[in-house]
C-alpha cells in the first residue's frame, strides 16, 4: 500500500513540475534560463540586447554568480553550417553576437573551471512574437505553445 501511494505521489509531483516549467524557464531579468549543471546549482540567464546575447550566471537560488574562471563556448545557426560566435567576458556576463536569422538552435558548452567537465545546454532562439504574451517565443513561457505555433512548411 505504502509503495503504491508513494509512487502515485511521485507521478503527480513529476506531472506538476513539468507543467510549471513548460519548455521555457525565465530568470529574474526576464531572460531564458539554461541549466549549466547536473544538479541545478548553476544556471545561465540569456538575454538579448541590441543584437548581443548576454549570459549571466546564477546559482541555485537564481542569485548572481561572479564570473571568474568559468568559460563558455557557443555553437549555433544552421546545422549544416554551424557558427561559433566569439564569446567574451563583459563585466559579469558572457557576451556573444546574435547570429543571422530569426530562428536557430544554440548550444552552450560551459565549464565551471578549466579542469571541470563540460556541461552542455541547448535552446532555440526564435524571434517570432507569441500571440498570447507578445514576447518573442524564445523568452515566452506560455504553456502549450507548441500547439498554437503554425507549422512553417515551405516546400
Ligand atoms: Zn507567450
Amino acid at each position: 500500500m505504502k509503495t503504491t501511494l508513494l509512487s502515485l505521489l511521485g507521478t503527480v509531483a513529476l506531472a506538476l513540475s513539468a507543467l510549471a516549467h513548460g519548455d521555457v524557464q525565465l530568470g529574474p531579468n526576464g531572460g531564458r534560463i539554461l541549466e549549466l549543471s547536473k544538479n541545478e546549482t548553476m544556471h545561465g540567464e540569456v538575454t538579448l540586447v541590441n543584437g548581443v546575447f548576454h549570459v549571466a550566471l546564477l546559482d541555485r537560488d537564481m542569485k548572481p554568480v561572479e564570473l571568474k574562471e568559468q568559460s563558455l563556448a557557443v555553437t549555433g545557426g544552421d546545422r549544416s553550417n554551424p557558427k561559433k560566435p566569439k564569446v567574451e567576458k563583459q563585466g559579469n556576463h558572457f557576451v556573444f553576437p546574435a547570429l543571422q536569422g530569426d530562428e536557430y538552435p544554440l548550444a552552450f558548452q560551459f565549464k565551471e573551471s578549466p579542469s571541470a567537465k563540460v556541461v552542455i545546454a541547448r535552446m532555440t532562439y526564435d524571434a517570432t512574437t507569441c500571440s498570447a504574451c507578445k514576447k518573442p517565443e524564445w523568452v515566452c513561457a506560455c504553456a502549450a505553445k507548441e500547439n498554437e505555433k503554425p507549422s512553417d512548411k515551405k516546400k
